[in-house]
C-alpha cells in the first residue's frame, strides 16, 4: 500500500470484503488493515486490544486452515515455526504442549510416531505435509496447535 521496500506478506490468504496483494510489515503493525476491515487471523479470547493486535496486526499462520491462534495464561502465544522433532525434547513434552482438547480428542502419540517431521522446516514448501504442527511460546513455555491440509 505505501511502496516501500522491505518484508512484504501475501494478502491473499486474509480474510475480508476488500482483496489486497500484499502489505509490508511497517503497514501491517501500524494496522492499515483494520482500516481496510481486513482479518489476518481469527481471535477469540482476551482484550479488545489482545484481539486486535492478532487479526490486524500480525502475519497469518502458514495455514489453509482457520487460523485460530492459541490464548495461554492471560494473553496470545508468539508463533515460532512450524515444528519437527528437534524441536522437541522427548513425545511427553511435544503432547504436554497442546491444550487439554487437543490431548482428549487427537492421537497426538500418532502425529509424533507418523507425522511429525524428523528434520527442521525450512519454507513453506518444505512444510506442507499432510499434517503440521505450529509451534508458539509464552513465557518461555511451549504451546502447539495442529491441523491437517
Ligand atoms: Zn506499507
Amino acid at each position: 500500500m505505501c511502496g516501500k521496500e522491505g518484508i512484504w506478506f501475501d494478502g491473499g490468504g486474509f480474510y475480508g470484503a476488500k482483496d489486497i496483494d500484499c502489505i509490508c510489515e511497517a503497514c501491517l503493525s501500524e494496522g492499515k488493515l483494520k482500516e481496510l476491515e481486513i482479518e489476518t487471523n481469527e481471535a477469540f479470547e482476551g482484550t479488545d486490544e489482545q484481539k486486535e493486535e492478532i487479526v490486524f496486526r500480525t502475519p497469518a499462520l502458514p495455514t489453509w486452515q482457520d487460523r485460530c491462534w492459541p490464548f495461554r495464561d492471560g494473553d496470545y502465544c508468539v508463533f515460532e515455526k512450524i515444528a519437527s522433532k528437534v524441536d522437541f525434547t522427548n513425545k511427553e513434552e511435544f503432547i504436554s504442549s497442546f491444550a487439554k482438547e487437543d490431548q482428549e480428542n487427537s492421537d497426538l502419540s500418532d502425529i509424533w510416531e507418523n507425522y511429525l517431521a524428523e528434520k527442521p522446516i525450512t519454507s513453506i514448501e518444505d512444510g506442507n505435509y499432510d499434517i503440521s504442527i505450529y509451534l508458539f511460546t509464552r513465557n518461555g513455555k511451549k504451546h502447539c496447535t495442529w491441523d491437517a491440509s
